[in-house]
């Protein structure tokens, strides 16, 4: 009979966001006419600049005419969408990557995904607690995270971030081969210096560990110092793969178009031949084999981004939503609430009340306020006492989710 990958098997069921949907429906069902707003979903509500619709809508007409028509991308990405992630998201900002080093995909969520293939089965993973569950289930599914216990894997290094640490994280105390940062961060909304990153990339230097950067958020930054790219690190270049994506920089997660930048230095060894592997080459032969690229019309409309007109429409948008996240800051801090992120972030990480659980702060707001957010302590342990709340709902919802949020009293 033929067997299952044990390695998939053994996933942990992902209860966070199931649970949360059972328990609104349940809620919702017992109190048809309550209003219950949700500011739980990581997902964009406004629309597409017009900038990329009307890109998009030229990208159809092309496909019409034979002269114009495009088959099968590139692997990599079409030249006029590489040049202008270089020149604007790297080189306008003093960051030396060329369009040989940037792979266009259909998401950062699959890019950090597989991105761990190209490593050996027993490579030491290092992540933050909390975390984008992507990058352990991904490594669970290899067969490189061991045994799960007591809510953790036990060959995965979890570093915490957490009120006491201010939400740095602490290097590893032993010696990992790949660590993921995520920066901006979800779900905390945090961020990180330039030195702090710093000591990342010094870390990785002297242990040979390679970093895996996810700046999904990176258009949210609004503070100086805060690193828009890992590469604005020195020596970056040498230990770190940058993701990045188009999904909440320009509302494409419906589009779905990102991009991963693998420098031509990086290189990890090889223990049959001796020698060393270009990591880029290595992902476009993977890519090669197991992905046919990012349509024609997409990549026109993620190209646009970066018009001029393109730019500033993005820019409204994202501004839109930290507005959002401002409202709800300010509301929950006049009720002596402590909150962290929403400044170069969508996402604003809420110290519960009176001690409760992230779970029960969930139950308590849903009850009472009919407003729903995602339980800290399901991306991990560190995360208990803490409640996340997205600012992606449209401006009327935050607001009455905020006037609502008033009575709350700590
Ligand atoms: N990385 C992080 C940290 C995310 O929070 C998300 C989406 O929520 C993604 C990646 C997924 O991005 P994409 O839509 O490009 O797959």
């Amino acid at each position: 009979m033929l067997l299952s990958n044990e390695n998939h098997t053994k996933l942990q069921t992902n209860y966070l966001f199931a649970q949360v949907a059972s328990k609104v429906k349940a809620f919702k069902e017992a109190n048809p006419n309550k209003n219950v707003i949700s500011l739980g979903i990581g997902d964009v509500t406004q629309p597409l600049a017009p900038s990329c619709i009307e890109a998009m809508q030229k990208a159809v007409t092309d496909m019409s005419k034979a002269e114009t028509f495009k088959g099968y991308p590139e692997y990599e990405g079409y030249d006029f969408l590489l040049e202008k992630i270089a020149k604007y998201d790297y080189q306008d900002r003093g960051v030396n990557i060329d369009t040989k080093e940037i792979f266009v995909s259909d998401g950062a969520k699959s890019d950090t995904a597989n991105i761990q293939e190209l490593f050996s089965n027993d490579a030491k993973v290092a992540v933050l607690d909390p975390v984008y569950p992507v990058y352990v289930d991904s490594n669970v599914m290899a067969g490189r995270a061991g045994e799960f216990k007591n809510g953790r894997w036990s060959n995965i290094v979890y570093l915490e971030c957490k009120e006491e640490n201010g939400f740095i994280p602490a290097l590893p105390n032993e010696k990992v081969d790949i660590i993921y940062l995520c920066y901006p961060n979800n779900p905390t909304g945090t961020v990180l210096t330039k030195d702090e990153l710093q000591k990342f990339v010094d870390y990785a230097l002297k242990n040979e560990s390679l970093i895996l950067f996810d700046a999904a958020y990176e258009a949210f930054i609004r503070e100086d110092n805060i690193p828009h790219s890992i590469y604005e690190i020195k020596d970056a270049d040498k230990v770190a793969i940058e993701f990045k994506s188009f999904s909440k920089t320009a509302g494409f997660t419906g589009v779905r178009c990102a991009y991963t930048v693998i420098p031509n230095e990086l290189a990890i060894f090889d223990k049959t031949t001796n020698n060393l592997v270009n990591l880029n080459r290595l992902w476009y032969r993977r890519q090669a084999t197991k992905f046919n690229g990012v349509s024609y019309i997409t990549q026109r409309g993620a190209e646009a981004i970066y018009s001029e007109n393109g730019r500033k429409e993005i820019n409204n948008t994202i501004n839109y939503y930290l507005e959002n996240a401002k409202i709800l800051k300010n509301t929950l801090e006049d009720s002596g609430l402590t909150v962290y992120g929403g400044v170069n972030s969508p996402y604003l990480w809420v110290k519960t009340i009176d001690n409760m659980t992230s779970w029960e702060f969930f139950d308590y707001l849903l009850n009472n306020f009919y407003i729903v957010g995602t339980p800290g302590s399901g991306f991990g342990k560190a995360g208990e006492g803490f409640f996340r709340f997205t600012s992606f709902a449209s401006r009327e919802k935050t607001i009455e989710a905020s006037n609502r949020l008033k009575l709350l009293k700590k």
